[in-house]
């Protein structure tokens, strides 16, 4: 599988990540090259189910159900990689660990 440098909290410099990887493919169960993205969230749909029912939640007496959050302890993100299998398209999410920096090369 795919290992990140230490974890152990250094927080300097980028952590760069090769543009193609081996590792393994579910679908084609090998170890095949994969194709490395970023993970980006998509756009919300407003007519979504969830997102309907949360606008009808906030209307009246007691409208805010649940705490918003305000003081934000974290100062990074987690990274999310894709990981696209270059044989079958599979696709594989790969959580990846909190980083001011990252760099997707070659
Ligand atoms: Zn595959």
């Amino acid at each position: 599988m795919l290992k990140y440098g230490s974890a152990g909290g250094s927080t300097d410099s980028e952590l760069k990540i090769p543009a193609t990887i081996n590792t393994y493919c579910p679908r084609c169960r090998k170890y095949t090259p994969h194709k490395v993205t970023l993970y980006k969230k998509g756009k919300d749909r407003a007519l979504a189910r969830g997102a309907r029912h949360h606008e009808r939640e906030l209307h009246g007496y007691g409208g805010q159900k649940y705490p918003i959050q305000r003081k934000k302890a974290k100062t990074t993100q987690k990274q999310t990689l894709k990981l696209i299998c270059k044989e079958c398209g599979y696709t594989i999410h790969k959580e990846g660990i909190r980083l001011r920096k990252l760099e997707i090369v070659g």
